[in-house]
C-alpha cells in the first residue's frame, strides 16, 4: 500500500524507522572502530585505506569500509593507523611510579616499554614486575634480566675475575630471571660491574638467556676509541653463546672516531652474512645521557662511593684520574669542549640541573679550560655525581646507523616527572623525532621503514608475536597520527615538552590518550618473555 498515510507517515517512511530503532538498540557489531585511515601495517608495506575494528583487547576485522558499527568510533581520515610503537630499551623504572601512565611516552604513539637495560635490573624480577602489575600503567611492560645488577649480587663491585662457583651461581641467577618472566640478559660493559666482566663470562651467562630462548642486548664496553672491537665482543656474545645479540643506541662517541659506524656496520653485516643473529638499536640525537662518573677511568669507579672519593682525596691518584678526566672531555664523550657537558639532574643540588661544565666551572671562580673542568667534574663526583648529557656524536653516523635496515628505534629514555630536573629529550621525542625529522624533513629513511623499525621489527626481536602489526587477532595497541605535523618539541634547553601529531593512542582495545588528553584508563600489562610462551 505505498503512498498510504498514517498518522502523518507513509508506510514506506514509517519502515525506516523502525529498521533505524532496531539498529540502534542491536549491539554493536564492534567495541571500537577506526575509519578510514591510512593504515601502516608495520610489515613495512606502504599504507592502505583501511577501517581497523577491535573487540575487547584484540583486532579482529582490518578492510576498507567495514560493515557492523563500533561501540565507539574514530575517525582517522587523513591519519596514519599504525601499531603501537615498541621502545626495547628503557629506563622507565625512574619515573613510573610517580606516573603510571608513562605519558611522555604514550603521546609518542608508545604502547610497550622494556626495561632492565645496560645491565641493571632489579632483583629478583618477580617481586618487581608484580610491583608494577598491582600498580597498573597505561602501557604494556616487560623485563630484561641484568648481568651487571647479577654479578653485583654475587660479587660485589669487585674488579676480578669469578670463580667457577661464583659463575655457577650467577649462571643461576640468570636462569631465574627468565622464568621470571625475562625477554633476555642485558649487559652494560661500560658500567661498574659490567666493566670488570671478562668476555668469557659474559657469554656463559648470556648463553643461559640465549638457550631459554632469549636475546642478548649490551650497552657496549666502549663506544669511543675502542668501539670497533666492542662491536666484536658483541658479535661474538651471539656467535659463541649462540643466541640472537643487539648492539643497544649505537653510537659513535668522540670527535677523532666519527665516521666509524661505516665500519661498525659492516662488521655487523659480515656477522650476519656468517650468520650471527646480531641487530642494532638506536635513539635519534646526538648527545648522550649517563652518570658523569663515566667521565673517570674505570679503575677509579671500583667498589662504593666511598671508594671513589677516597682516590679522589688521595694526591697521586687524583693526578691519575684528572688526566684521565680531562682525555675524555677532549676525545671522549667530552666533546671537546666544557660547553658539551649539561648536567640532566643532581641530587644534592637540583639547581645545577641544565647548567653546563663551563658554566659550572665560571660559578666555581675558575678559567673554562679542560683542566678546570676536570677539576669541576671530580667536584661533582666527590659530592655524589650527577646524571650528565654529553654532545659529542655526529649526524652523519647519526643517519648512517638510522639507515641500516637491521637498526630498530628505541629510546634509552625514562619516564621524567613533568617539570622536574632537565632530562635528555630522548625520553619525550625519539619515535616523533624520527618521523618528524629525520624521515617527514630529512628523508633519510622512507615511513614504512621507520614504523617496521618502530613496531614489527622490535617486536619480533623480543618475541612478541602477538603485537607490532596490524592483522586481525593481534592485540589492538594502535597509534592514530598526522604523517604531516608529528614531531618533537623538547629540546635540550627546554626538555619537557611532550610530542606534537598524535591524536589517539589505543593500548589492549582500550583508549589511554585522544586530543590531547591522558584519559583514565590503565590497560598496560605484565608482558612475560619466552620462558612463558606454551610452546617452550
Ligand atoms: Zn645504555
Amino acid at each position: 500500500m505505498p503512498g498510504q498515510v498514517f498518522r502523518g507517515l507513509t508506510l514506506t517512511a514509517m519502515a525506516t524507522a523502525l529498521a533505524a530503532a532496531v539498529a540502534a538498540q542491536a549491539p554493536a557489531a564492534y567495541d571500537l572502530v577506526v575509519r578510514g585511515g591510512r593504515v601502516l601495517d608495520g610489515a613495512g608495506n606502504p599504507w592502505a585505506v583501511a577501517d581497523v575494528a577491535v573487540r575487547q583487547d584484540a583486532i579482529v576485522a582490518i578492510g576498507p569500509g567495514l560493515e557492523g558499527k563500533g561501540q565507539r568510533e574514530i575517525d582517522a581520515r587523513g591519519l596514519v593507523v599504525s601499531p603501537g610503537f615498541i621502545d626495547t630499551h628503557t629506563h622507565a623504572r625512574r619515573g613510573i611510579f610517580e606516573v603510571p601512565t608513562a605519558d611522555n611516552y604514550v603521546r609518542q604513539g608508545v604502547t610497550t616499554i622494556f626495561e632492565g637495560p645496560d645491565g641493571g635490573s632489579p632483583l629478583p624480577l618477580k617481586p618487581f614486575l608484580d610491583k608494577i602489575a598491582a600498580l597498573g600503567i597505561a602501557p604494556n611492560w616487560g623485563m630484561f634480566v641484568g648481568q651487571g645488577s647479577v654479578r653485583e649480587a654475587v660479587l660485589g663491585r669487585a674488579n676480578r675475575k669469578a670463580t667457577a662457583d661464583e659463575i655457577a651461581r650467577m649462571k643461576q641467577l640468570v636462569r631465574e630471571g627468565m622464568l621470571d618472566g625475562a625477554f633476555g640478559l642485558s649487559t652494560g660493559l661500560f658500567y661498574v660491574p659490567g666493566i670488570f666482566t671478562p668476555s668469557d663470562e659474559v657469554i656463559a651467562l648470556a648463553a643461559v638467556a640465549g638457550g631459554m630462548g632469549g636475546l642478548h642486548v649490551s650497552h657496549m664496553r666502549n663506544e669511543a676509541a675502542g668501539v670497533l672491537d666492542s662491536v666484536r665482543e658483541t658479535i661474538a656474545v651471539g656467535e659463541q653463546g649462540r643466541m640472537p645479540t643487539q648492539i643497544t643506541h649505537h653510537k659513535i662517541i668522540g670527535t677523532p672516531n666519527w665516521g666509524r659506524s661505516a665500519e661498525t656496520l659492516q662488521l655487523v653485516a659480515e656477522a650476519r652474512a656468517r650468520g650471527v643473529d646480531v641487530t642494532i638499536d638506536q635513539y635519534p640525537y646526538t648527545a648522550s645521557s649517563t652518570g658523569i662518573n663515566a667521565l673517570l677511568p674505570p679503575w677509579a669507579l671500583e667498589g662504593s662511593q666511598a671508594d671513589v672519593v677516597a682516590r679522589l682525596r688521595d694526591a697521586p691518584q687524583r693526578a691519575r684520574i684528572k688526566k684521565a678526566v680531562i682525555e675524555s672531555l677532549m676525545y671522549d664523550r667530552g666533546g671537546g669542549d666544557p660547553k658539551n657537558v649539561q648536567i640532566a639532574a643532581c641530587g644534592w643540588d637540583p639547581s645545577l640541573a641544565g647548567k653546563n661544565l663551563a658554566e659550572i666551572t665560571r660559578a666555581r671562580g675558575a678559567g673554562p679550560t679542560l683542566d678546570e673542568a676536570a677539576e669541576t667534574v671530580m667536584w661533582i663526583v666527590e659530592r655524589g655525581g650527577a646524571s650528565a648529557i654529553f654532545h659529542a656524536i655526529d649526524e652523519a653516523d647519526l643517519e648512517r646507523i638510522l639507515k641500516d635496515p637491521v637498526t630498530m628505534i628505541a629510546s634509552d629514555g625514562e619516564v621524567p616527572v613533568f617539570g622536574r630536573a632537565s632530562p635528555h629529550p630522548r625520553s619525550y621525542g625519539t619515535f616523533v623525532r624520527v618521523l618528524g625529522r629525520y624521515v617527514r624533513e630529512r628523508r633519510v629513511i622512507p615511513l614504512a621503514e621507520a614504523v617496521r623499525k618502530m613496531t614489527s621489527f622490535p617486536a619480533q626481536r623480543t618475541g612478541l608475536l602477538d603485537r607490532g602489526v596490524l592483522r586481525p587477532g593481534m592485540k589492538a595497541d594502535i597509534a592514530i597520527w598526522d604523517a604531516a605535523t608529528i614531531a618533537d618539541k623538547a629540546t635540550f634547553e627546554q626538555p619537557h615538552q611532550y610530542a606534537v601529531g598524535v591524536q589517539t593512542v589505543i593500548v589492549n582495545g582500550q583508549v589511554v590518550y585522544e586530543n590531547g588528553a591522558m584519559t583514565p584508563a590503565r590497560p598496560g600489562r605484565v608482558l612475560f618473555g619466552p620462558a612463558h610462551r606454551p610452546a617452550r
